[in-house]
């Protein structure tokens, strides 16, 4: 019992320490991470960095955290969203909106981009 209030303890420590570390970061400190992570993408897939613009949520009408404009080589990220989301999903909005270089769909393809460029170093 005493064992299980200890596991419980630690759980809540551990979630209060990630929630700090995910509020500290700054905005701007959110925009250089999806920034990296989109160099990161680009550099695994071997194709040039496009262009990231950051708006507020006016910019997307469909509630989207961002798209992918193939037309301008221009990504568009939600700054609004951007400094709700965890590192980790900075990471997939990242790869995702970079794998719409490659498909605009998001069928089973596309998913398949997106997580063989995750996956891989
Ligand atoms: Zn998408
Ligand atoms: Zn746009």
């Amino acid at each position: 019992m005493k064992e299980k209030n200890l596991e419980k303890e630690n759980y809540f420590k551990n979630l209060i320490k990630e929630l700090k570390t995910n509020n500290m970061l700054t905005l701007g400190e959110r925009k250089e991470l999806f920034k990296t992570y989109v160099k990161e993408a680009c550099q695994k897939f071997k194709i040039s960095i496009p262009y990231i613009n950051f708006y507020t949520i006016e910019h997307f009408p469909d509630g989207e955290d961002g798209h992918f404009h193939p037309d301008e080589c221009k990504i568009c990220v939600d700054e609004d969203k951007l400094k709700y989301l965890k590192e980790e999903k900075i990471k997939e909005l990242a790869y995702h909106e970079v794998a719409h270089a490659f498909r605009g769909d998001h069928d089973k393809d596309f998913w398949n981009i997106m997580k063989n460029g995750m996956d891989s170093d």
